[in-house]
């Protein structure tokens, strides 16, 4: 899980997602009440497995020579919450945090939004760093619809999955569709896709495509 976690985030690297030190991806670790999650303030070029850190899931440090990341306690409170979740990522990808910052949900208008997401991408609540309101606003706000990704209000992306992996992928796809949709509304409004469709959309695409089981 440390190699996994540390290679992922090259993924935010690659797929644009970052700027300096600000991003990062954890993994539960199977079996265990612990997690994976990258070390604070470390550069992207510089983290290897042996930097990644370990923590228990009230975000305390286990194992590692770091610090672990100050978003620690919003990753350790979904982990506690959503024991599905296997995977957390944070960024402050710059087309979504657009989003964030106008406290506006992505409607659901492509159809690559229904299958990834099922609906609109909803923004959660301001939280400040410190406690577990950022986690609480996370857990609240996805509990009550199918996306695996919130936009947390003047700040940022937070998203999860099966597994890392999985919450890097929503990570990216969140911020390919909310660069599309800000481009397409430049030009005029958007058109929602009914309901119904999203509904077969999602059906299709999370329980038949490709090699995926169902979540
Ligand atoms: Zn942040």
């Amino acid at each position: 899980m440390r190699k996994t976690v540390s290679d992922l985030h090259a993924e935010l690297v690659r797929y644009q997602l970052v700027a300096w030190t600000a991003g990062n991806v954890s993994g539960r670790i199977p079996g265990e009440d612990l997690f994976v999650i990258k070390p604070s303030g470390v550069s992207y070029d510089e983290l290897t497995p042996e930097a990644m850190v370990v923590c228990d899931l009230d975000g305390n440090l286990v194992d590692g020579e770091h610090a672990p990341s100050s978003d620690t306690a919003a990753h350790a409170y979904v982990y506690r919450h959503l024991p599905e979740v296997g995977g957390v990522v944070h960024t402050h990808s710059t087309y979504a945090s657009a989003w964030a910052a106008r406290d506006e949900a992505i409607p659901c208008v492509l159809t690559a939004m229904a299958d990834e997401f099922g609906g609109e991408i909803p923004v959660g609540p301001f939280a400040l760093i410190g406690d577990d309101s950022i986690g609480q606003g996370i857990v609240e706000t996805l509990k009550g619809h199918r996306s695996p990704a919130v936009l947390m209000r003047n700040h940022g992306v937070f998203t999860i999955g099966k597994d890392p992996k999985a919450a890097v992928k929503a990570a990216v796809m969140c911020e390919d569709v909310a660069r599309t949709v800000h481009i397409s509304r430049q030009l005029g409004e958007p058109l929602p896709i009914p309901q119904a469709d999203v509904d077969r959309l999602y059906d299709r695409y999370q329980n038949v495509y490709g090699q995926r089981s169902p979540r």
